[in-house]
């Protein structure tokens, strides 16, 4: 037996007769950039986060920095998140000149320890970005307590999480403003870059939309300093198909990570992924954690099992932003960073693949 990572190809195979006449038709109309299709495909998308908005830009990256923009924020100000998020979240704190500040990770969640975010909070803090990482909700009534007391802006970074429910609130509802990617591998992806904010507060949408097309709010008037970042008409026929179908995919990731636990859950020493009450992770990714994580690596690939590392090196230990913290500064970050590896988690993964993969994982520890 094989086991990719994930499998794109054979996903598109089952969208193949929908999607290829979506293209064409946006081919055959002309309108590349907005239009009538984007728009179909932003209401959609908000409606699916339970926003009353949502906006498309280039990628996710740009969805974060567009959200920070809109919220005001900029040089001389602080914006805490985890040191054990994708590059990306930190990255777009300081592309608007605001300051990453950084909080080390929760062992048990992987999340954010919320229980220091208070102590890194200055009079220079404006916001607050939460990462629900590897499709997890993060535990977001504690922080939405503390942004409220010291008036903070929340922006929920949701890349790996679309669908993803806490207490019943789906991610991309819950703070002020939130930004998710659509890059190919993500739980939605395009087929190409794409991204998106949602909000359920008009002002931020409009700022979001207007920073994202040159801070044009209306033709030739160009408001204040913008970019451009859009979803393209193709991206969002391609998304708008996919939507249709996310429910079913995230239920299917749901039941290979119960495979997954009914055949490692008893393993010492290894550590799964914890469903939380309340939480409704959707398993972007399936990161088990052990201190043999070497002789799984190697196991895994005799056995011909895709895996992948999210990620190996914390935020603060790469060279762009060591000046973020000193080695030993996020002792929990940089362990867990050791010790963590992702298995193959896709919705075309049969329950056979999953128990080889746990069998696998049994036999090298
Ligand atoms: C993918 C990702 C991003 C960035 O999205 P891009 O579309 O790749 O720019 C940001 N944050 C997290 C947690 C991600 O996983």
């Amino acid at each position: 037996m094989q086991v990719p990572f994930l499998d794109l190809r054979t996903q598109f195979k089952s969208l193949r007769d929908e999607i290829i006449p979506a293209v064409t038709d946006i081919m055959e109309r002309g309108a590349f950039v907005g239009g009538p299709a984007l728009a179909d495909f932003e209401k959609a998308f908000a409606e699916f986060c339970g926003a009353d908005f949502a906006v498309g830009c280039g990628n996710g990256t740009d969805a974060l920095q567009l959200a920070l923009r809109a919220g005001g924020i900029g040089v001389g100000d602080e914006v805490i998140t985890a040191a054990n998020t994708f590059v990306a979240t930190v990255e777009a704190i300081a592309l608007t000149g605001a300051t990453p500040v950084l909080v080390d990770m929760d062992p048990a969640t992987y999340h954010l320890d919320i229980s220091q975010i208070e102590a890194a909070i200055t009079p220079k803090t404006r916001a607050i970005i939460p990462v629900h990482l590897y499709g997890d909700p993060v535990d977001m009534d504690p922080i939405l307590e503390i942004a409220r007391r010291k008036f903070l802006l929340v922006i929920e970074d949701s890349a790996q999480s679309h669908g993803a429910t806490y207490h019943g609130r789906p991610c991309g509802s819950m703070g002020d403003i939130s930004g998710f990617s659509f890059y190919p591998g993500k739980n939605l992806g395009a087929y190409g870059d794409g991204g998106a904010i949602t909000t359920s507060r008009d002002d931020l949408a409009q700022m979001v939309r207007q920073i994202g097309d040159h801070g044009s709010p209306k033709k030739f008037t160009h408001d204040k300093l913008g970019t451009n970042s859009r979803l393209d008409a193709i991206q969002a026929v391609v998304l708008k198909a996919k939507l249709g179908h996310i429910k079913q995919w995230n239920e299917n990731r749901r039941a290979i990570a119960a495979t997954y636990r009914e055949h490692m859950g008893d393993i010492d020493g290894l550590f799964l992924p914890e469903e939380r009450e309340g939480h409704k992770s959707v398993y972007h990714l399936y990161v088990i954690r052990s201190a043999k994580v070497k002789d799984i690596d190697e196991a895994l690939k005799k056995a011909d099992i895709g895996f992948g590392y999210h990620y190996p090196v914390p935020v603060h230990l790469q060279d762009a932003f060591k000046h973020l913290g000193e080695p030993g500064r996020f002792p929990e970050a940089e362990k867990g960073a050791r010790e963590i590896l992702s298995l193959p988690m896709f919705p075309e993964m049969s329950k056979e693949q999953a128990i080889y993969v746990a069998q696998t994982v049994r036999s090298a520890i």
